[in-house]
């Protein structure tokens, strides 16, 4: 592929870059990030104007997470990338490390202005709405954890994979196996130590109330699946309600404890019960098989390409080259993963029905979780495909498919629905 007139293009708008005067860099650091406060402000007004409108959170709380997940993350990584190369120049002064430490750090140190400047900004309209009580630090906490557990294992794969094609490896067979043995590693390494530091991280206990334990120790002896250990996580303060399992090889379950204080024991079980789906069907496993055989993909459609561009001596064009490498693999890491989640999701809320949790304890423990979040049950068709779960409605419907059981919805939105089944 020729990359020579298109690198030298980019090299002319990154010298540009370089020779740009201080102050004018300053101001256009300080524009990328003034356009996210702009936007996070404007989201602000948007969600206040739906709560004062319909006095709903779940609305107010929907416009926020519609909101979030396609305005203000897509314009984060759009300012991310100039920013980047804004800051480069005092980075590569440093040499090999400077630029490390540039792909290590520049996303996260952004993303931190960023978020918690947002934060500021929606901090109070969200708790009017929510009604939470957590602190601005305990807040700013959880931002600082999930930015690295999301940016640290991208920065770790990008700083490897330099380090290799910069280093001293001169074997092009060994480079090239590296460079694809490497984000596995990298993964399944990652994988093993959240799992092992999770609990930690989001201040977990082991789960205290004794009949809650032997009623889930015995749930996951009748699924046939190794006892996982048990987690309660505090929770109250930001009212979240979930329950997840996290590590491949020693699972632990973590319950939120707003959720345990508001739900009945057989809720809780069932929702446990879907966590146990997903272990006993490896399905945590298997995303990241999914996830490594996308990389192989990419790695041998490059192979693939090179190997025409010997043979037949045609040179493929450089856009065309790109688009057929990344426009597959951007869907499948996006659009096929998140279809595989759901997949995953349906087969767990199955599981829950076929281990013999009678079906509407399953379907109020769902709405429970929905209500104690503040969630609206229902999603638009195009909404949910970008969704690592089903909507609660769609779940609903499904365990009523599978079970034949039929739950009244006393919800008032769903009343007009409920008629026209009941005939
Ligand atoms: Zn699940």
């Amino acid at each position: 592929m020729s990359f020579d007139k298109r690198g030298m293009k980019v090299k002319g708008v990154l010298d540009a870059v370089f020779i740009m005067s201080d102050w004018l860099r300053i101001i256009l650091i300080v524009l990328l990030i003034l356009i996210n406060y702009i936007a996070g402000y404007y989201v602000k007004r948007a969600v206040s104007k739906v709560y004062d409108i319909t006095k709903s959170p779940e609305k107010a709380m929907d416009k926020l997470r519609i909101y979030n997940q396609y305005f203000l993350t897509v314009l984060y990584i759009i300012t991310i990338v100039p920013f980047v190369f804004l800051i480069a120049k005092y980075f590569v002064n440093f040499g090999k490390f400077g630029r490390i430490a540039l792909v290590m750090c520049a996303p996260f140190v952004f993303l931190m202005i960023v978020s918690i400047g947002q934060l500021l900004i929606i901090n109070k309209t969200y708790k009017k709405i929510r009604q939470t009580t957590e602190s601005f630090n305990e807040q700013v906490r959880s931002i600082v954890l999930t930015s690295v557990l999301v940016i640290m294992p991208i920065g770790i794969m990008i700083a490897i994979s330099m380090l290799i094609s910069e280093g001293s490896v001169d074997n092009e067979t060994l480079k090239s196996i590296m460079s694809i043995l490497t984000p596995i590693i990298v993964m399944v390494v990652f994988n093993i130590i959240i799992s092992l530091l999770y609990p930690k991280l989001v201040k977990a206990d082991d789960l205290k109330d004794e009949r809650l334990i032997m009623m889930l120790n015995e749930l996951f002896d009748r699924a046939g699946v190794k006892r996982a250990r048990l987690y309660q996580q505090p929770t109250k303060d930001k009212k979240t309600a979930n329950a997840i399992v996290v590590g491949f090889v020693k699972p632990k379950v973590i319950i939120s404890d707003y959720y345990i204080e508001n739900a009945e024991p057989n809720e809780i079980e069932a929702i446990i019960a879907h966590e146990v789906g997903h272990l006993k069907f490896h399905h945590i496993t298997k995303r990241l098989v999914y996830i490594i055989g996308g990389m192989c993909g990419v790695y041998l459609t490059g192979l693939l390409m090179e190997w025409y561009e010997n043979y037949s001596g045609n040179e493929i064009n450089i856009i065309l080259g790109l688009l057929i490498l990344l426009v597959p693999f951007i869907l499948y890491m996006s659009v096929g993963l998140l279809m595989l989640y759901r997949n995953q999701e349906q087969k767990a809320d199955k599981f829950v029905i076929d281990i013999g949790i009678s079906p509407e304890v399953m379907i109020t423990a769902l709405l429970k979780l929905a209500k104690l979040n503040h969630m609206t049950t229902r999603m638009k068709k195009m909404d949910e495909r970008f969704q690592t779960h089903p909507s609660i409605a769609k779940r609903i419907k499904h365990i009523e498919k599978i079970s034949g059981y039929e739950y009244e919805m006393l919800d008032e939105k769903n009343n007009k629905n409920n008629k026209n089944r009941r005939r």
